[in-house]
C-alpha cells in the first residue's frame, strides 16, 4: 500500500529531511585521518536528540544479527552500506558513506553522502561524482506521468555508461510515518516500466553504486553490505516529494557542500 501525503505531512517530512542535512553537515566538519566510525555515530547520536528527534537506525532489528548498534550506518570504502560504526580509525585516501536516520513529529528523515577522507585518487572521486550525478539525474525524472522504472533508468544508464556497477540487492523506498514504505525504488529499470509517479508520493532515492562489479555480500556481522570484488562503493541518498507537479528535494546537501572543501 503506496500512502500518499498531504501538504502538512509534506511539510513535517521536510523537517525531519532538513535535519539529516544539518546532522550530515556537523559530520562533515569532524571526518578526517584520524577520526574513527564511532566518534562520527556518537556526534550524529547527540546532535539529532539535542535536536528533539530520535536516530532512527538505532534498534533496528535484523533477523541475521543484532538490532543495529547505532545512529548512522558508517561504511569505508568497499563496504557498500550498513557498516556499523567502531573503533576503526579513517586513514587519509578512504570513503565513507554515512547513511543518517531521523524521527521528528512522527516523520522520517534519510539521506546519505559519501565522504573524501583526505586527500582521493581520481578514480574514486569521479565515483563519486558518477554517482551523485545519477542521483539528480533519477530526481529529475520524478514527475507525475514517469514511472519508477524511469528513475531506475536514469541512475543505471548514467552509471552504467562509465563502467561502473549498480547494486541489485538494495534499494531506495517509499518514506513517511515509516522510515521504509511502499513502494520500493530500484536503482535499475526499464523506462516506462513501473508504478506512475503521482503528487504526494514520498520516496527515497539512493544510488549504491560500485566501481567493479555490482555483486555483493552481507558480513559476518550480519549488517555490513561489502562488494565482493573489494573495489570501493558509493552512496548517496535523497528524500523527495512529488510535489505541486514536480520533484521537491526535502532533504539537503547544502550544510556539507558549504564547509566539503574535498569536493570532486
Ligand atoms: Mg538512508
Ligand atoms: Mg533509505
Amino acid at each position: 500500500m503506496v500512502y500518499l501525503k498531504t501538504e502538512e505531512e509534506i511539510e513535517l517530512l521536510r523537517q525531519a529531511n532538513l535535519l539529516v542535512g544539518k546532522t550530515l553537515g556537523e559530520i562533515a566538519k569532524i571526518i578526517k585521518p584520524g577520526v574513527t566510525t564511532k566518534q562520527i555515530s556518537d556526534l550524529a547520536d547527540t546532535f539529532i536528540r539535542d535536536n528533539g528527534a530520535v536516530p532512527t537506525f538505532k534498534g533496528v532489528p535484523n533477523p541475521y544479527g543484532g538490532p543495529f548498534p547505532s545512529a548512522v550506518c558508517c561504511s569505508v570504502n568497499e563496504q557498500v552500506v550498513h557498516g556499523i560504526p567502531n573503533d576503526r580509525v579513517l586513514e587519509d585516501g578512504d570513503i565513507v558513506s554515512v547513511d543518517c536516520g531521523t524521527l521528528l513529529n512522527g516523520f522520517n528523515g534519510d539521506s546519505c553522502y559519501t565522504f573524501c577522507v583526505g586527500e582521493v585518487s581520481d578514480d574514486v572521486k569521479a565515483l563519486l561524482k558518477t554517482t551523485k550525478e545519477s542521483l539528480y539525474l533519477a530526481i529529475q525524472t520524478a514527475v507525475p506521468g514517469h514511472r519508477l522504472g524511469d528513475i531506475g533508468y536514469a541512475v543505471q544508464s548514467h552509471c552504467e555508461a562509465q563502467g561502473y556497477g549498480v547494486v541489485r540487492e538494495l534499494v531506495g523506498h517509499g518514506i513517511g510515518r515509516e522510515m521504509h514504505e511502499e513502494p520500493m525504488v530500484p536503482n535499475y529499470g526499464r523506462r516506462g516500466n513501473g508504478m506512475k509517479i503521482v503528487n504526494g508520493l514520498c520516496i527515497a532515492i539512493e544510488p549504491m553504486i560500485t566501481m567493479g562489479k555490482h555483486d555483493v555480500y552481507i558480513d559476518n556481522d550480519g549488517w555490513t553490505v561489502i562488494t565482493k570484488d573489494g573495489k570501493p562503493a558509493a552512496h548517496f541518498e535523497h528524500t523527495i516529494a512529488i510535489h505541486n507537479g514536480a520533484p521537491d528535494i526535502l532533504s539537503s546537501f547544502e550544510e556539507v557542500e558549504a564547509i566539503e572543501e574535498k569536493l570532486y
